[in-house]
């Protein structure tokens, strides 16, 4: 029988330059292995999945899941254990069956084990590392970005920060990472259900406080711990999600709630634990033109109803289309000034 990392090696031998048909062969349709720019078939983002096809090794990047090798995308598609993943593979490779307890050796536990360690001590530097937002009056680029977004007097959450200098890495043709420069950025911790802080959000952005000139402005560090939300402010009886932690802060300046931002449509997936004492769940949908915003509200709503019924549950999407609830609250400010 052979041992865990022989296992490995065999099966990437006998997968490389295949792992295109082995992504078919595990679900994966083609429409997201096709060119760069494909929607992402672990996280469902719309256009953030590359898969390198000049690679051997099945290499694959995504702005929000990260990247990995050929095994990697099979599991995470398949949502099975490595030793699942590699049993899969080996059986679809026509390679000798893996043993069960060959890859589940004490020292792959530990590097495991290490790799999460390492991921959570990087996201703790990352944040420690950086200001508050509203530390001193002077204004910085994270206090003019939200100032261009009517939210320069929003309620002052401890969960932003920002940060003058923070890299930015792009995926070259070969799948290697580069960085491209450095820019300031507005930083939002991003927590899971245990409390456990798990990855930071990032707006990359100019002394001024515009949108960074970057392929996509918006990013998250941190791939491997989970996913969580950015806890604006701390739920009463009530708790309201948002997409966007911008749409969150201005559905908190039109309301007085609190609210956590869920980063993206996606994210609302992933709402589970409902916080001691929240009897009523307002959910602040976007009203974009392809619907994709109200829907991803109402199928959230829908699920709490089902999981639990002793909740309020509400949804709330702006009149106007193509709108969300900053486009709300920056149109009363600009109509109250007049
Ligand atoms: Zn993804």
């Amino acid at each position: 029988m052979l041992d865990g990392q022989d296992q490995i090696a065999r099966i990437k031998r006998a997968a490389e330059g295949r792992w295109r048909e082995i992504a078919e062969a595990a679900g994966i349709p083609e429409v997201h292995l096709e060119k760069e720019g494909r929607p992402c078939p672990l996280c469902g983002g719309r256009d953030r999945f590359s898969f390198f096809r000049k690679r051997t090794d099945g290499r694959w990047f995504c702005r929000g899941c990260g990247y990995g090798d050929g095994i990697a995308l099979i599991q995470r598609f398949r949502r099975e254990s490595f030793g699942a993943t590699l049993r899969w593979l080996a059986a679809y490779l026509g390679l000798p069956e893996v043993a069960e307890h060959s890859v589940r050796t004490a020292s792959r536990q530990i590097s495991r084990q290490d790799k999460r360690d390492r991921e959570q001590r990087k996201i703790r530097e990352l944040w420690e590392s950086s200001m508050p937002v509203w530390e001193s009056d002077s204004p910085n680029p994270a206090r003019l970005y939200l100032s261009r977004r009517s939210l320069a007097d929003v309620d002052r959450p401890q969960a932003l920060r920002w940060t003058p200098k923070c890299p930015y890495w792009v995926a070259g043709e070969d799948g290697e990472l580069k960085k491209i420069g450095e820019w300031p950025a507005m930083l939002a911790l991003v927590v899971n259900d245990a409390g456990e802080a798990v990855a930071v959000h990032r707006i990359y952005l100019t002394a001024e406080g515009n949108k960074a000139p970057v392929p996509t402005p918006k990013k998250r560090y941190g791939s491997g711990l989970g996913e969580g939300f950015v806890r604006l402010y701390p739920p009463s009886s009530i708790l309201c999600l948002a997409e966007g932690v911008e749409t969150a802060l201005a559905v908190h300046c039109l309301t007085g709630l609190p609210v956590w931002s869920a980063l993206s449509l996606s994210g609302f997936h992933h709402f589970e634990a409902v916080p001691a004492g929240v009897e009523v769940i307002k959910i602040y949908g976007d009203n974009d033109a392809s619907f994709a915003g109200a829907a991803g509200a109402y199928e959230l709503a829908a699920r709490l109803r089902r999981s639990h019924p002793e909740l309020r549950v509400e949804v709330h999407i702006p009149e106007g289309r193509g709108e969300d609830w900053n486009d709300v609250l920056s149109r009363r400010i600009k109509t109250s000034a007049w």
